[in-house]
């Protein structure tokens, strides 16, 4: 698609809004005496408004990533995007959107917020990408398409051209959620929103970074969907202390820590195939594991009781006797299993 098809998904109301200018907006320069925005004079680390812009924040994000920082939107958390993108391009009670399943529950509620249609497509077998079948899904009121790859809660990734094949063919906007990207072997699409400007690629510092305290989400899309989304958020939607403290985090590698937790997965992996409870531990790009037991409700209680907590995905529709796993710390990994070691 151009970028011009673009302007044609836009709700009415957005691609003529006037977006709030916030009064640093309108004073650019650094010092002097700052009697426009009614905050308190008096020093105390957080008595100004945070940059609306994130300019700091968003320069060493874009370097972190290699990408032009016209081209990132920072949000409170990725569920912060995943709401501005059904605000967006979809008419309240008239457009759709389609979606996998299963996949992560934000995609649903936000759409249930916005009184839009999430039309759900089952993946296929071993949790395939149903290309096809989710093209079929989409009609004239379909604004966008939501993919998760590596998928959450199953964790596989899904092969590139596949979701290269669905982008280039949808006319409307396509949503690839990165969440688990820092773990997968499989490289980012984030590049290819330069070519692709009806892609947006989310990734969040939630998972692997270790911020999920903090709530920093990405988007990287082409620079008139990012101008979009900048206008619609709220115009101080990271605070400041926010903003400072993943700065100082982002100068912390990570590297260590997931290589340690993939390792950990195969360890895990490989280890869950030996129990006898245990019926299929699927394949995973992310940090965690969906595994099929015997009983999953009984064997979530009795988890429970030994203080191990898991994420009990039996009611779901394709995850059928299956517990999520999240991958800990070796010593955590190994409770875990030696818990699972006494169910029969
Ligand atoms: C955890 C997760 C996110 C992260 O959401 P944040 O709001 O950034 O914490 C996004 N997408 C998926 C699929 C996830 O599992």
């Amino acid at each position: 698609m151009k970028r011009n098809e673009i302007n044609a998904l836009v709700r009415k109301n957005i691609a003529s809004l006037c977006p709030y200018s916030t009064a640093r907006d309108e004073y650019q320069g650094g010092i002097g005496i700052f009697l426009d925005a009614n905050e308190s004079p008096y020093e105390n680390g957080f008595n100004r408004y945070p940059d609306p812009h994130q300019k700091s924040l968003k320069a060493r994000l874009g370097q972190i990533k290699g990408m032009a920082t016209e081209n990132i939107f920072l949000g409170n958390g990725s569920d912060e995007a995943i709401d501005l993108i059904f605000r967006i391009f979809c008419n309240p009670g008239i457009d759709n959107a389609v979606a996998i399943a299963p996949s992560y529950g934000m995609y649903g509620v936000a759409a249930g917020i916005n009184d839009i249609e999430l039309r759900e497509v089952q993946l296929g077998n071993g949790f395939s990408l149903p290309t096809d079948e989710l093209l079929k899904a989409c009609d004239a009121h379909t604004k966008a398409i939501f993919l998760c790859s590596p998928n959450n809660p199953n964790g596989n990734a899904f092969p590139r051209e596949d979701l290269l094949r669905i982008i280039d063919s949808f006319r409307g906007m396509v949503v690839v959620d990165e969440a688990y990207i820092d773990f997968s072997s499989i490289p980012s699409l984030k590049e290819e929103v330069l070519e692709r400007p009806n892609l947006i690629v989310l990734q969040t510092l939630s998972k692997a970074w270790g911020m999920a305290g903090l709530r920093l989400g990405m988007a990287f899309a082409d620079e008139y969907v990012i101008r979009l989304m900048s206008a619609v958020k709220y115009p101080y939607n990271i605070n400041k202390s926010a903003q400072d403290s993943v700065l100082r985090l982002l100068e912390e590698s990570v590297e260590g820590k997931v290589r340690e937790t993939v390792s950990e997965r195969t360890r895990v992996a490989r280890e869950l195939e030996q129990l006898s409870c245990v019926q299929t531990v699927f394949q995973s790009e992310a940090n965690f594991l969906l595994v099929k037991v015997n009983d999953a409700d009984s064997i979530y209680g009795q988890l429970i009781e030994e203080g191990i907590i898991v994420r009990n995905r039996s009611r779901i529709k394709g995850c059928e006797s299956c517990l999520r796993i999240t991958i800990g710390t070796r010593e955590e990994n190994d409770r875990l299993l030696s818990s699972l070691r006494t169910i029969k």
